[in-house]
């Protein structure tokens, strides 16, 4: 697909964030200027993350502040895809979530109802705040056979220096401790997240592209999701390692100023 049709097919563009329009807190060079073309040409911008450690909020302060985020924009984290499959599948539901006040509090005005005793529901959420106590009681309600639901799969978050563990590694340390593996995850690249985008946003998949960096989470999550894919090199991926993944995006490019 060439950039053209792959503009002229999208209504909703769906970007990741690390890695696609800004390194830690540098923007992408030329980035904002490429953000508003594609606003006066009146396509959508949603900013999607997998991060469940931060609330929209937060993102939309940084974003603002590194000149990212205009007019109409919007921000969508797993952590809102997994409030938005509890109202649905799970209503007035007790869930014990380990996650960050912040996300806890935006998981509350979600109308999640928190508990710390006897949930129905574990959530497990990219929870910076983490002690050894919180984890403790969230193995003990997983052997006690509560739902078990994690905000995103990724095993480690990128940073400036070594990679932090991420949501993906506390998965597999309950896994040792409890024999227990999610029943859901929502984040990139699994279909809940896509389900919640089709629904809060009202554009379909075909309409919607997702571009991203990592070809495991951005790209799979588009390709399954029936999205179009555009896959920038300014992240993770390299016109090498990107050969070794069973996906294909529609659209490589060096970066996503390259669009124009
Ligand atoms: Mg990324």
């Amino acid at each position: 697909m060439t950039k053209e049709e792959l503009l002229n097919a999208t209504d909703l563009f769906l970007l990741d964030l690390d890695g696609t329009v800004y390194l830690s807190d540098t923007p992408i060079v030329g980035v904002g200027e490429t953000l508003h073309k594609l606003r006066t040409m009146g396509k959508q911008l949603v900013y999607l993350t997998n991060n469940s450690s931060r609330t929209r909020a937060e993102y939309e302060e940084k974003l603002t502040r590194l000149g990212l985020f205009g007019t109409g924009d919007d921000v969508y984290t797993s952590a809102l895809a997994a409030a938005s499959f509890l109202e649905k599948r799970y209503a007035g539901a007790a869930v014990y979530a380990l996650a960050t006040d912040a996300v806890r509090a935006e998981l509350i005005r979600c109308g999640v109802r928190l508990t710390e005793e006897k949930p129905e529901i574990c959530l497990l959420a990219y929870d910076t705040q983490i002690t050894f106590a919180k984890m403790k009681r969230f193995n003990e309600f997983l052997a006690a056979g509560a739902v078990y639901v994690a905000t995103h799969p990724d095993d480690v978050c990128p940073t400036d220096g070594v990679s932090m563990p991420d949501v993906g590694s506390f998965i597999a340390l309950f896994e040792r401790s409890s024999g227990r593996r999610p029943d859901v995850i929502c984040g990139k690249p699994y279909s809940v997240m896509g389900e919640c985008i089709g629904q809060k946003y009202r554009v379909p998949a075909a309409r919607t592209c997702m571009v991203g960096d990592r070809m495991h989470t951005d790209i799979r999550f588009g390709n399954r999701s029936g999205m179009k894919t555009l896959l920038v090199l300014s992240g993770e991926t390299t016109r090498q390692s990107m050969r070794s993944f069973p996906d294909t995006p529609d659209l490589v490019l060096p970066d996503l100023t390259k669009i124009f």
